[in-house]
């Protein structure tokens, strides 16, 4: 690997919000360099999305989705951005993933030329498209390959950004070029060599997506620790709406890590037991196991610190088998793979912290408060899903606003907009070697008390509680971080802690129950 690299457009995430950007950017003719953490695109939460994106239902009119998104938002949604994704949304997928990508959706059964449509809570009418149960993973993969082999895309994976350049902090001599706040590319850790070098870019996007990661159970993959929103946070960018994390009411709970089970298994008659059998959903709630998202999943919870247990159970054995094998295909693999036949055995379930309705505040091209830094997908607050997320909203807003985050990056820069690159400082490197056993702990720490103390239900007690704990862990890593030498998991430790804190701090301060944020008191 190279000792600095310069590029027109840094994307930082191989998943759809970095994909999507990286493409249109270097389809404008401006040279792109994709970086991601990973070493194959499964290291996203765009490869685990299951049920769709939203397209588009030939009956409706596009007031209907902003009606549907306004009413998940619990009132926070921004009218501006919805509006936005449905006017933009439904056009972008049939260029990009339907006709540029190919990507092979189903069919619907009644009428092989139509696409299937399929609807989720809170869809007043079918409009989500999808590839079985596996859409991400049918749309990451047509997609990096078709970027990848774009003659302007530099692909540099198994590379992790540790913090974003500002010349102000980092260039070696002091400057009045720039504005006060502006971002030039960011410090990059090649993970095989250890060695830490600058990407200078005239333009940054941001798209680490998610912070699953820092509660106990996620659906996320391990690589969500909130990455971007600290990176940001300490470049100086505002990050908004930070107590708003949708919890997801059923994932499988493994040793190997959580797995989604989709709400249809409920749908289909699942119902959610105790381990002793016994059904409890209908003392919270008069709809029982079909009751919404948030209620669910409380409930869940409320029944697992009520009796101990460390999970509940979802029993679906009263159907047949032949049904639930032709009906769950994938469902039912990864439980098999785990030792669990759900046609026999009802399935260890917990909730798990799902998806980020706050992040990195943005405008409707993606960009910060910081200039030339921009941010598209999970790791943006867009303000669209106000404080709670309409299903299958969330692929189509890394589509929408990856694209035109990428047309306006490229735009200011096929512009000839004046920039020069400032001399970067070389990275000053420490010699003690991280203690594994103390990363891993602290991990837990932050783990179980956002789990605890910043989850599903919070009150005053728990959230100071909370604070005490972590503002105490966070001095010990940054000291630790001071001394070690740097990895891929003291940076993300460093990132998990501060997007912990900022979920926290926010949860503090908002007072209300609103959407996805809970507070008994
Ligand atoms: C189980 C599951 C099911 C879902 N189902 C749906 C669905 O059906 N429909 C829907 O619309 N949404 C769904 N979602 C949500 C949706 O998948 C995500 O919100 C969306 O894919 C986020 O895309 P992204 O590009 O922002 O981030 P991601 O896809 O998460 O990509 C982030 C990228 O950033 C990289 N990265 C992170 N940190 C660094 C770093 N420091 N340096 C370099 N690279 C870094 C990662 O390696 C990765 O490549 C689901 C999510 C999950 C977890």
């Amino acid at each position: 690997m190279q000792d600095s690299i310069q590029t027109d457009i840094l994307v930082i995430g191989s998943g759809l919000g970095g994909l999507a950007a990286a493409w249109v950017a270097a389809k404008r003719g401006c040279e792109v360099t994709l970086l991601t953490r990973a070493s194959n695109p499964e290291d996203s939460n765009t490869y685990r999305a299951q049920g769709g994106i939203i397209y588009r239902n030939l009956g409706e009119s596009p007031d209907q989705l902003i009606a549907d998104i306004l009413a998940a938002g619990a009132g926070l949604s921004s009218p501006e951005s919805a509006a936005l994704l449905s006017r933009e949304g439904p056009r972008l997928v049939k260029e990009i993933l339907i006709d540029e990508l190919r990507v092979p959706f189903d069919s619907s059964p009644k009428n092989p030329a139509e696409l299937d449509l399929t609807s989720e809570a809170g869809h007043s009418l079918p409009r989500i498209i999808h590839y079985k149960d596996q859409t991400g993973l049918a749309i990451e993969r047509a997609f990096f390959e078709r970027v990848r082999s774009h003659p302007k895309v530099k692909v540099v994976s198994s590379a992790t950004a540790v913090d974003l350049l500002t010349p102000s902090h980092h260039s070696v001599e002091p400057t009045d070029v720039y504005r006060p706040l502006t971002c030039v590319g960011a410090y990059v850790l090649d993970q095989k060599t250890g060695k830490i070098f600058p990407i200078l870019a005239k333009e940054t996007i941001l798209a680490t997506g998610g912070l699953g990661s820092v509660f106990l159970h996620t659906t996320n993959p391990p690589g969500a620790r909130g990455d971007g929103i600290a990176m940001a946070y300490r470049a100086g960018a505002r990050c908004t709406n930070m107590q708003y994390v949708q919890f997801h009411p059923t994932a499988l709970l493994a040793p190997d890590g959580c797995f989604l089970i989709s709400e249809t298994v409920r749908g289909e008659g699942g119902r959610l037991v105790d381990r002793h059998g016994k059904e409890f959903m209908q003392r919270f709630h008069p709809a029982g196991s079909l009751a919404t998202r948030d209620v669910v999943a409380r409930a869940i919870y409320q029944t697992m610190l009520e009796s101990g247990e460390s999970c509940v159970y979802l029993d679906i054995t009263h159907k047949p088998a032949e049904q639930l094998r032709e009906r769950f295909p994938g469902i039912y693999a990864v439980c098999f793979e785990r030792g669990i036949d759900l046609t026999r055995e009802p399935i260890p379930v917990v909730p798990a912290a799902h998806y980020s309705c706050g992040g990195i505040a943005t405008d409707d091209c993606g960009r910060t408060t910081v200039d030339r830094l921009r941010a598209v997908g999970e790791v943006a607050c867009t303000g669209l899903h106000g404080a709670n997320r309409l299903a299958s909203t969330s692929l189509l807003e890394c589509l929408v606003w990856g694209t035109r985050a990428g047309a306006q990056a490229s735009e200011r820069i096929t512009r000839g907009d004046s920039f020069y690159f400032p001399e970067i400082a070389g990275w000053r490197y420490e010699r003690e070697l991280a203690d594994p056993a103390l990363i891993s702990q602290d991990w837990l720490t932050i783990q179980h008390t956002m789990w605890n103390y910043v989850g599903l239900i919070r009150s005053e007690k728990r959230l100071n509680r909370a604070m005490r704990v972590l503002r105490e862990l966070d001095l010990e890593i940054a000291r630790f971080y001071e001394k070690c030498e740097i990895s891929d998991s003291i940076i993300g430790l460093r990132n998990g802690i501060l997007t912990a804190l900022l979920i926290l701090g926010a949860a503090e301060q908002s007072r209300e129950s609103r959407g996805c944020h809970y507070r008994i008191d």
